[in-house]
């Protein structure tokens, strides 16, 4: 049932890179709680980690901007994950989406990171609008 979440974190944070690693420390804590197995909060910070430094490198390019994260636990053990911008978009999410697609190649980008967001989640799903922002939202169960 999607029911009330036991516990829930909403972060505003500058889309800065420093807070790559301020997101990871921040949902490290909150995911503890429930007791995940190492693998999980590995591929959880990892997760995370992909959609933020997506947003400070794309959809703000490195420009000022402001990044919303909401993290969920369910009684079930449903953690739920949105991150948000209010940056340039994405004109075509599925080939975005697609593994080793990069718009940024200049920079050594692999193009894995919503890859790795599908590896780690049971579902992904990712709305945006060009000109206005992007939200991805991922799904996970734990152990
Ligand atoms: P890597 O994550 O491996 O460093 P990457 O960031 O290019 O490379 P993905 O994370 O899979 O790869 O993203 C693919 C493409 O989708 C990006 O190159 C970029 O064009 C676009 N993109 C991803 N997230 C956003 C976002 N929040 N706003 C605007 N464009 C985005
Ligand atoms: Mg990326």
């Amino acid at each position: 049932m999607k029911n009330k979440p036991v516990n829930e974190m909403k972060l505003y944070i500058s889309a800065i890179p420093e807070n790559e690693a301020l997101a990871r420390a921040c949902i490290s804590r909150f995911v503890s709680a429930a007791d995940p197995t190492v693998a999980e909060l590995a591929d959880i910070r990892c997760a995370l980690s992909e959609a933020v430094t997506n947003c400070v490198v794309h959809a703000y390019k490195n420009t000022e901007g402001e990044i919303y994260i909401n993290a969920r636990l369910y009684g079930d053990r449903r953690l739920t994950l949105t991150v948000a911008d209010k940056g340039c978009g994405i004109p075509d999410v599925a080939l975005a989406m697609t593994p080793l697609y990069t718009t940024d190649k200049e920079n050594e980008r692999s193009g894995m990171g919503f890859a790795i967001m599908q590896s780690f989640s049971d579902k992904i799903r990712v709305r945006s609008k060009l000109g206005a922002g992007t939200k991805v939202f991922m799904e996970k169960y734990l152990r």
